[in-house]
């Protein structure tokens, strides 16, 4: 029989069987697998609203594959009359996702550290705490942006913004600006950019461009050849293509045609109005924006003592190695093929709902 589920507002020490840490992709489509096991848990999010990450993400982003193939389990994401949907509309999807299984999502809640007790684990946040059986992990990466060391980059006067800080082109009207990053957040904000400003772009090396045919459906269906091939033991039958290379969407095209998706080599170090090339040459810089990626967000784990040399979790499928309460969904490949994407994530969700639900009869059946 299912518990009440908990309030922000009650006592510290709230009891549920499972408590999901975050509020984007990951968590709905897992809290989906444990409401259909009839699961009692709950969802905690640090934000305002529902959407996860794509609440940050920049205006005018949109996905690299159609609604249909950049779908949640049990319902598809409604189409639209554009090719491929947009950030708001993958934020209106993921609202009414909520809504649609009644999913308790308590927010804003952030999880500040999760500690062990013998009855569980501790999930302490800046409302309460959580005494959970087992907890799942899904905060993504959009917290932890990574920006790489460049000499002198602390005299540089000019502006320095990540890519999960841009929201549009407006502020930086005909000025000098240097974007960094040779993947997809680079090649779509070199070409919004490259309309009102001068914007260079620089890559660690030139980057790898997709055919135009091949969108995220495409690399997605390959990455599943790959994988399925893999773990049968049969040679890899995909064309090479990863989902880290530059999908050719309508902006990077129309950059394309305008002549503006080049890039250049890094420079050498800042300045403290611009950077020194390799070859001794300096250019004015008004800012930089990095599109240099992002690391898992996993710092409410520290108290478990469980975080690698490089900041994640070694885990079999999700399943944190050290920690038998603790499982992770979304973050990567490093927690089950494709964890990161809106389809790809029902796999990770499905088996690490399975996984608990095993685990939760282990101790109903271990009881005197
Ligand atoms: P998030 O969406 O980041 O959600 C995690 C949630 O947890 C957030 O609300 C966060 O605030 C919250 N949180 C974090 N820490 C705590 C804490 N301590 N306590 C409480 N809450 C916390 N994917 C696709 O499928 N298709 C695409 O076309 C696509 N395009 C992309 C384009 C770009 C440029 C980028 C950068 C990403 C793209 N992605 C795409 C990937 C996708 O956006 C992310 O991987 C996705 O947002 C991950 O979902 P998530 O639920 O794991 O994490």
């Amino acid at each position: 029989m299912e518990r009440e589920t908990t309030t922000p507002n009650e006592p510290a020490g709230n009891l549920v069987d499972v408590a999901i840490i975050g509020g984007g992709q990951s968590a709905l489509a897992t809290a989906y697998f444990l409401r259909r096991a009839g699961i009692n848990y709950v969802v905690l999010d640090d934000q305002p609203a529902a959407g996860g990450a794509w609440q940050h993400a920049w205006d005018s982003l949109h996905l690299f594959s159609p609604a249909q193939w950049s779908s949640l389990p049990g319902w598809l994401m409604p189409g639209t009359s554009e090719q491929y949907p947009s950030r708001d509309h993958v934020i209106r999807y993921l609202t009414e996702y909520e809504k649609r299984y009644e999913i308790p999502v308590h927010r804003p809640v952030e999880v500040t550290s999760v500690s062990r007790r013998e009855a569980g684990l501790l999930v302490s946040t800046d409302r309460g705490d959580w005494l959970a059986k087992a907890v799942v992990s899904a905060t993504g990466t959009w917290g932890h942006p990574y920006i790489p060391d460049y000499p002198g980059q602390g005299s540089f006067e000019g502006e320095q913004l990540h890519s999960a800080h841009y929201r549009n082109p407006d502020a930086f009207h005909r000025k000098d600006v240097l974007v960094v990053g040779g993947g997809n957040s680079g090649a779509q904000i070199l070409a919004e950019l490259s309309e009102v400003c001068h914007a260079t772009w620089v890559t660690l090396e030139e980057p790898t461009f997709l055919p135009d045919e091949v969108d995220g459906r495409v690399l997605f269906e390959r990455a599943t050849a790959r994988w399925k091939a893999r773990s049968e033991g049969r040679p890899d039958p995909a064309p090479s293509g990863g989902l880290g290379d530059v999908v050719m969407v309508p902006p990077v095209r129309d950059a394309r045609e305008r002549g503006v998706l080049r890039s250049v080599r890094p420079f050498s170090h800042f300045t403290v109005d611009g950077v020194a090339w390799k070859d001794g040459t300096h250019a004015h810089v008004d800012a930089v924006i990095w599109c240099t990626g992002f690391r898992p967000a996993l710092d409410h784990l520290r108290p478990l003592h469980i975080l690698n040399d490089s900041g994640r979790v070694d885990v079999v499928d999700g399943h944190a190695m050290q920690e038998p309460r603790l499982w992770l969904v979304g973050y990567g490949e490093w927690c089950g093929f494709a964890s990161a994407t809106l389809i790809g994530v029902m796999r990770s969700a499905r088996l690490a709902a399975m996984q608990i639900n095993q685990y939760l009869n282990s101790l109903e059946e271990s009881k005197p």
